[in-house]
């Protein structure tokens, strides 16, 4: 019997697996057909303007759009904002099955054509790196014969975030033409203005609440892990921060008749500082990395994580990195305490003989989900007192002057906070099982990235679990000039749309 139960164990793991080569095989032999056209209508939608300063081009965009999804059997609307529509797309395949609403953005940072190697940001261009690691013209027809896969087209938007929508269209092409379709119902909301805070989608939550309403989120924006392996993102930090100014005298006072008398508000700026972190980088505050903890296997699921701490030592120029996490993964666990800027006086050509009236110190904070940003101030604020110092909002008046020895000023930020869908969540385990499958190797799984999305109040607001799957080129000079998408990845987000799409969710 037990025998029987391994062979049938064995024999529908052999057939699953067999299964699901031949069903990539056919896909990339799909792909490897497909890929001219697919690269003419990427071509296509790049070379449309997308800033949303002019919304009769972002017009253009949604027309675009809507005839790209309503010839692949989608039902398509243009939802009206104060600003940029959203564009809303729809494909119902089974009541009983659970739904999926995929998340991208058709708008574009600002160009300054001078500065691209281009004629023009919207006409798109391909080029390859010849041997002196300069980018090359080639021709557009060379995409018939055999491709290349560090080739890129270059355009406003190839990457951020048109390649995406491309690489999903063209996934659903595949399932349309082999007869297959998705394993659950699909919603596709696409913003205008995710370059700029995504206001007019933000507006719509309340008002179309069920025409968003969905089982999970997929947020499809954004760089793959440098190594170009697929890769999901389970979430993001939150940020907050104050404005901390130390006062010294009332104003600057001569060094030669003050020094030795009027407190400099550097030295007590630095002195305060020094009490927030330890040598090797780890914050002091009471507290503040309080509630912040993984088990064994998450700790595993980072440390595979193929980062070459050694490459991003040399890449920042440190011999040494800050000791708060093992690793550089564990290390975005964690709410970070930052002086992201500190003046005081003047400097260089400028340097005067004073004693500076005040020190200014720009604090950043980064943030987890596991500390809320009211309550990382709180202690920061708290530590803060604890060195002697009466708090105030503003500059301090005469009397305050007086009757405190160490004034500083506290101007905090409202704080965004950080989202995170759990890896062992069924949202991550669909995902990780879906590209573990399709490409015979589990994703790069990235728990935390280290920067702050504007998605996330619309995640908050839809309440729906959300993982990023970023699919373009880390060095795709996202938001710069010569933004750029590298054909295999454009390649690997097909398959990565394609694997999402058509695994069923347990
Ligand atoms: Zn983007």
């Amino acid at each position: 019997m037990r025998v029987l139960r391994y062979t049938a164990l064995f024999c529908s793991f052999f057939f699953f697996g067999s299964e699901l080569i031949a069903q990539s095989a056919k896909a990339d032999r799909w792909i490897a057909k497909k890929l001219p056209e697919i690269i003419t209508e990427h071509r296509a939608l790049v070379s449309l303007p997308n800033v949303p300063s002019r919304p009769e081009d972002m017009d253009r965009n949604a027309e675009w759009l809507r005839d790209a999804f309503e010839k692949r059997g989608f039902k398509f609307d243009i939802l009206a904002t104060e600003t940029i529509p959203v564009l809303f797309a729809e494909s119902a395949v089974d009541a009983d099955l659970p739904t999926v609403l995929f998340y991208f953005h058709y708008d574009g940072q600002p160009v300054d054509p001078t500065a691209w190697d281009q004629d023009s940001p919207f006409v798109p261009v391909l080029k390859h790196q010849d041997e002196a690691g300069k980018w090359q013209m080639l021709e557009w027809e060379k995409t018939t014969g055999t491709i290349d896969p560090d080739w890129r087209i270059f355009g406003r938007s190839a990457a951020d975030d048109k390649g995406p929508i491309m690489m999903f269209l063209s996934a659903v092409d595949f399932l349309r033409e082999t007869g297959g379709k998705p394993a659950f119902n699909v919603k596709v909301i696409m913003d205008g203005e995710e370059e700029s805070g995504s206001s007019g989608l933000l507006s719509t939550l309340e008002q179309h609440r069920e025409r968003y309403a969905a089982d999970h989120l997929i947020i499809m924006d954004g760089p793959a892990h440098p190594s170009n392996r697929p890769t999901l993102t389970f979430g993001c930090r939150g940020i907050t921060g104050a404005t901390l100014t130390v006062y010294g005298p009332r104003l600057a006072q001569h060094s030669g008749h003050f020094g030795n008398y009027a407190p400099n508000p550097v030295f007590r700026m630095a002195q305060l500082l020094a009490t927030m972190k330890d040598e090797a980088g780890r914050v002091l505050i009471d507290g503040f990395y309080e509630g912040v903890e993984w088990d064994a296997e998450t700790a595993a699921i980072m440390a595979a994580v193929p980062d070459d701490a050694r490459e991003i030592n040399d890449r920042l120029g440190v011999a040494v990195p800050e000791a708060v996490g093992r690793n550089y993964q564990e290390s975005l666990q964690y709410p970070s305490l930052n002086i992201r800027g500190l003046t005081s006086g003047w400097t260089g050509e400028q340097t005067r003989t004073i004693v500076p009236d005040r020190a200014v110190a720009e604090i950043g904070i980064r943030l987890v989900v596991e500390t809320d940003g009211e309550r990382q101030l709180k202690l920061l604020r708290r530590h803060i007192e604890a060195q002697g110092y009466y708090l105030t909002d503003r500059d301090p008046t005469d009397d305050e002057r007086q009757e405190h020895p160490k004034i500083a000023a506290f101007v905090s930020r409202k704080p965004v906070r950080a989202f995170r869908t759990e890896l062992d969540s069924p949202t991550g385990k669909w995902l990780r099982q879906a590209l573990e499958d399709a490409f015979g190797q589990a994703p790069v799984n990235i728990r935390t990235m280290g920067g702050t999305v504007p998605v996330t109040p619309m995640i908050e607001g839809l309440g729906v679990p959300a993982v990023i799957v970023p699919m373009v080129n880390m060095d795709n000079n996202q938001h710069s000039p010569n933004e750029n998408l590298r054909l295999g990845n454009l390649v690997t987000g097909i398959k990565t749309c394609l694997a999402i799409l058509s695994t069923p969710i347990p």
